[in-house]
């Protein structure tokens, strides 16, 4: 069976018996920040486990994209030399929602791996959680022997989702590949053992979600139980074909066969080169998906993550021998191997290749970059006269820098010159604590605990806001500070859920709305509505007048002028969007968005800035849309009928079994909650007010349509006559008056500069006469009051002209801080003191930050306190310099 077979198999195995067939979500968890990345194929079901999420079936099946890069053996070291680990893979899986439990799981999981895919049953071994009899008798109903299963301690056979919320036993499937496969070379090899002996691999995880653990650890029977279960392709591939490692499946064989051409290697080399075709197959993988799913390299979070990936692949491939950038290559491999099973792949391969090559390019400039640097600490060290570098140091290279500490110890070495491994091995476990940290699954559950009991005793509002802004219904429930109140009195803050309301909560980035909400006697004005679990609307606000009381009936009353604002940005947001794909590509991406009634801001990916000639076109194209009066309509439909007919769906955004999807004519089809105008008339007007970037590869336009738009180039119009009345021209001669102003301001700074230099300019005859000598070098320094660089520049090109050999520090102290020139002479350069050098010296005693090339260097802040002394003992600071230097000779 082929990889493409057995994800089918297993898929349509599971549709056989009752199960949804659920498209793979996004490697980035919608709505979750807690978590880096999905890592295991419940995590966009996670809702529907806590009970915070309906879906209209009960059981399910995926195959699902994930990423781990910290855990008990996934840290990026291991990937490659171990055959078994891997950053992404696919997590085969079925889900029961409260409706079948481990008899119907354990006998899918046995009819599947032995009748569908065809394993010998004396191959399995079963483990249970020890006193897990259900477990155990449904193991025996297919008629396996007692004593077989295996039983094991919550350690390894119960699972939990964090401190608090669903947990339960697991079971587990484990193949046996016999006797000769065994490494631990123990009598009494076992599963039982769970030692990482070869011989025994779990290929099949059943988790039952039997208890609900409150915080301190009382476990409550859950009154509906779920399955949860997890199955790793790459591995259940390696079993069905028979191979040793996951590499030897097809779903990495073409790899390393594009991986190999890439490389030029012959048969060979690549037999020589197994850990780097491997990392590359891996992280190739890895960086592709992520990038496909919206992730860019950035210094933190995801971004850090795919950054690390990325550099790790370059590594080993300039290891194995490549001199050319391999990643564009690599990843058009990827695209080409996964694409069946991915179609997106496809559609994402010119962005993909763009942000890998860009990140290679760049990866290389910091490799250059961190040289220089390593120079610098391998200098440092020989001044102090220590043979070791500081893993400190040596890991901030390889963390801030990117410079890979193998590539340090090289040239440490050629320098006779140890790192300090232990100190860097502590330091970059500190980093990975950080990391790990971060990807701690957290469950916000206790937080939500007021909403959740709303819901689980029935409560529920409808939605009627699409075409109304105002509607009647009753008060269910009143929230103080996370407190069920039955009436809220003038001044309280309070949270009101209704049945029914015509208030947008928050969602898809268009703001909440505003307005108000009447009972019998009572006025709340509310200030945000937000949905804070599904199907669950709270209008949070203040009781203005009188008394509010929970069963109520109410009229409420969205603030209809600010929500008619919010609807012309919306609708001109998805005019945005289609007109961004059509000007700059299709890579142009959703990133997110923001609507609010004073203006929209959109972020997409894109590489480079966008041109003032390219944004004149998107705000012509929108404009175009706008006057053409297009109606907007709006259907609710399957969300696969939905995606067939081409409706652009967001990547980070969880969509239900039935979406809502927005047509404006023929021009954009989107999945969108939000509201909208009629037709796309009524935006008046479309202006972009600013374009910038967010991050690499993302950026941004803010813009603004109908009532804001127009007061935006009323506004400008006025600026505009205002500017010419200071200028006393006509409207249509400002820029030319402009001009002329500009370029007269210009000749009489450099005029003034000029007249300053001859007034600061010190007797230079006298100082250079009686200037010290050290070595055979004279060396001047100067103190002049007051001067920039540009002119302690200038001052000191013009005592370096009078001078036959020497070196200048011309130096001054103003604003609370110091600015300093130092040049040396060719003589001077060629006797050792160079003006780096004594730059660095000066650095050390007056506190700047500077640096430069042999002849010239700058530097500036510091305490100039210090500056006078330091000047006055310049031979010292010149010997220092020549000291250091003929230290860095021997
Ligand atoms: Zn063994
Ligand atoms: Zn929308």
């Amino acid at each position: 069976m082929r990889a493409d077979e057995i994800r089918e198999a297993f898929l349509a195995y599971f549709e056989r018996h009752g199960h949804t067939r659920v498209p793979s979500a996004s490697l980035v968890p919608a709505g979750d920040p807690t978590l880096l990345f999905t890592n295991a194929g419940m995590v966009p079901f996670k809702d529907v486990f806590l009970g915070l999420e309906r879906r209209p079936y009960r059981r399910a099946t995926t195959v699902q994209k994930c990423m781990r890069v910290s855990g008990k053996h996934n840290d990026l070291e291991n990937v490659g030399p171990s055959p078994r680990h891997h950053t992404f893979f696919e997590m085969l899986g079925n889900f029961s929602f409260g409706d079948y439990f481990k008899r119907d799981a354990i006998r899918f999981a046995w009819e599947l791996t032995t009748g569908v895919f065809g394993i010998p049953p004396d191959r399995l071994t079963q483990t249970v959680l020890d006193g897990d009899d259900e477990a155990l008798s449904a193991w025996a109903a297919l008629g396996i022997q007692q004593d077989r299963i295996v039983r094991m301690g919550e350690a390894t056979n119960f699972w939990m989702m964090g401190d608090v919320g669903p947990c339960g036993p697991t079971s587990e499937l484990h193949y046996d590949s016999g006797p000769a496969a065994c490494t631990c070379g123990r009598p009494d090899c076992g599963v039982a053992l769970d030692n990482g002996c070869g011989r025994w691999l779990e290929i099949w995880n059943l988790v039952f979600m039997q208890f609900d653990q409150a915080p301190g650890g009382t476990r409550i029977p859950l009154p509906q139980p779920g399955v949860d279960t997890g199955m790793g392709l790459e591995r259940i591939a390696s079993v069905i074909q028979g191979v040793p490692s996951n590499y030897d499946t097809d779903l990495f064989l073409p790899l390393f066969l594009h991986i190999q051409r890439l490389l030029g290697h012959s048969d060979a080399e690549r037999a020589e080169q197994t850990v780097a075709y491997r990392v590359l197959a891996d992280h190739g993988r890895a960086m592709t998906f992520l990038t496909s799913d919206g992730v860019v390299p950035d210094n933190e979070g995801r971004g850090y993550v795919l950054r690390m990936i990325i550099r790790r692949a370059i590594r080993f491939a300039r290891r194995a021998g490549a001199r050319d950038p391999v990643l564009p290559g690599l990843t058009d491999a990827v695209v080409s191997t996964m694409r069946g099973a991915y179609p997106d792949l496809a559609t994402h391969a010119p962005f993909i290749r763009e942000v890998v090559g860009a990140e290679e390019e760049r990866f290389q400039q910091t490799l250059d970059a961190g040289l220089g640097r390593l120079d610098d600490l391998i200098a440092d060290a020989r001044r102090r006269g220590v043979t070791v570098l500081s893993g400190v140091d040596v890991f901030r290279l390889y963390d801030t820098y990117g410079f890979p500490p193998d590539l340090t110890r090289d040239v440490a070495r050629e320098h006779g010159l140890e790192i300090d491994e232990a100190g860097f091995t502590a330091e970059r476990a500190r980093a990975q604590e950080r990391s790990r940290a971060a990807e701690t699954f957290q469950s916000d559950a206790k937080e939500r605990a007021a909403y959740a009991a709303l819901r689980e005793t029935g409560t529920s509002s409808e939605f009627v806001g699409y075409d109304a802004f105002e509607a009647q219904g009753r008060v269910l429930a009143l929230l103080r500070a996370g407190n069920q109140v039955a009436s809220a009195a003038a001044g309280d803050e309070v949270e009101v859920v209704c049945d029914r309301t015509p208030f947008y909560a928050e969602a898809g980035g268009q703001v909440g709305d505003t307005g108000e909400i009447r009972t019998r006697d009572g006025v709340v004005a509310i200030a945000d509505t937000q949905r804070p679990v599904p199907g669950l609307v709270v209008h949070r606000g203040r009781v203005a007048a009188g008394m509010v009381r929970v069963g109520e009936t109410a009229s409420l009353r969205v603030d209809a002028p600010r929500r008619r604002d919010i609807m012309r940005n919306h609708t001109a947001t998805h005019l945005l969007h289609r007109a961004l794909r059509e000007i700059l590509g299709d890579h142009a991406r959703q990133a997110g968005s923001l609507v609010a009634p004073d203006r929209l801001r959109f972020d997409f990916f894109h590489l480079k800035p966008v041109s003032p000639e390219e944004r004149a076109r998107l705000e012509a194209r929108v404009n175009e849309q706008v006057l053409a009066a297009l109606p907007v309509r709006t259907e609710i439909m399957a969300y696969r009928d939905a995606v067939a007919t081409g409706a652009m769906a967001l990547f980070d955004e969880k969509y239900g079994d039935t979406v809502r999807v927005v047509t404006i004519d023929e021009y954009s089809r989107e999945l969108c909650g939000g509201t909208h105008v009629g037709t796309t008339a009524e935006i008046g007007l479309f202006l972009i007010t600013s374009e910038s970037s967010v991050g690499s590869g993302i950026r941004r336009i803010e813009a603004l349509s109908g009532r804001g738009a127009v007061a935006h180039a009323r506004g400008r119009e006025e600026l505009l006559r205002e500017t010419a009345g200071v200028l006393r021209v006509p409207v249509s001669e400002v820029p030319e008056r402009v001009r002329q102003l500009v370029q007269r301001a210009r000749a009489l700074e450099a005029e003034v500069e000029a007249a300053r230099t001859r007034a600061a300019a010190p007797d230079l005859d006298a100082i250079i006469q009686q200037a010290p000598e050290v070595d055979g070098i004279t060396v001047v320094g100067i103190n002049s009051p007051g001067a920039d660089q540009a002119a302690l520049r200038a001052l000191g090109d013009r005592v370096k002209s009078k001078l036959p050999s020497g070196v200048i520090v011309a130096a001054s102290a103003s604003n609370g801080r110091i600015e300093v020139v130092v040049m040396a002479t060719a003589g001077a350069v060629a006797r050792g003191a160079a003006a780096r050098k004594i730059m660095a010296v000066l650095n050390r005693r007056l506190g700047t930050r500077g640096g430069g090339r042999p002849e010239l260097a700058q530097g500036g802040g510091g305490d100039p306190a210090l500056l006078e002394p330091v000047l006055n003992d310049l031979p010292a600071v010149v010997r220092e310099a020549l000291a250091a230097v003929a230290d860095g000779r021997r």
